[in-house]
């Protein structure tokens, strides 16, 4: 919802899911990236102009510095989205928008299947403001897009975002009417890929 906010991210390394598709497979390991003290990380980020953080990942839920994280970040007036997969909910967040994006089979993701593999997810769009984001590969996706909204419950489609699967512009230029075409059927909104269209996919832009 915030796409074209300037916004700093903070990129959390270590993910466990696994998607085939990801744009940020250097972050999976744990132990990729620098190492940073959160007053060092906080000190980074006021040195630029804008209020809004984006903590993403990876999977930042998996971190067990986020709590402490995200709370130093707003004792300095930053508006703070956590961008998750909806894995695993952490509750008393310091956090403006949880942006969860569940991973459908499109994704190959290798994450377990449980009896209510939604269960974080309606945890963390109860207790958090949200967006539900979904990666679409092809018109195929949407019969699994709606059944994960009827087992999550109570999602009102404005809060639900479609974005086109692609790693560089070309395939976003070309996923992308066919995602605008899903959203004018249901009413859900197109989220763009910013960081694609403008830099192509290139690291640390
Ligand atoms: S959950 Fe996100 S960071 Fe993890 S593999 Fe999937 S797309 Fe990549």
């Amino acid at each position: 919802m915030l796409a074209g906010t300037p916004s700093v991210f903070i990129r959390l390394a270590g993910c466990p899911v696994g998607c085939v598709w990801c744009d940020t497979k250097y972050a999976w390991d744990a132990n990729e990236g620098e190492e940073l003290p959160i007053p060092e990380i906080v000190n980074r980020i006021v040195q630029w102009p804008c209020r809004f953080v984006v903590i993403t990942g990876g999977e930042p839920m998996v971190n067990q510095q986020l709590p402490d994280l995200a709370k130093a970040l707003k004792e300095r007036n930053k508006h703070i989205t956590i961008e998750t997969a909806g894995i695993k909910f952490v509750a008393g967040l310091a956090c403006d928008l949880m942006s969860v994006s569940p991973k459908l089979s499109n994704s190959g993701q290798k994450t377990k299947t449980t009896p209510d593999p939604f269960s974080p997810v309606r945890q963390l769009i109860r207790r958090y403001p949200y967006q539900l984001k979904f990666v679409v590969d092809s018109p195929d996706d949407l019969p699994e897009i709606q059944r994960a909204l009827e087992q999550i419950g109570g999602v009102s489609a404005e809060k639900v975002m479609l974005m086109p699967q692609a790693k560089i512009r070309d395939e976003l230029i070309a996923k992308s009417p066919m995602v605008a075409e899903l959203c004018r059927e249901t009413g859900y909104v197109f989220c763009q890929r910013l960081h694609i269209l403008l830099y192509d996919g290139e690291r640390g832009k």
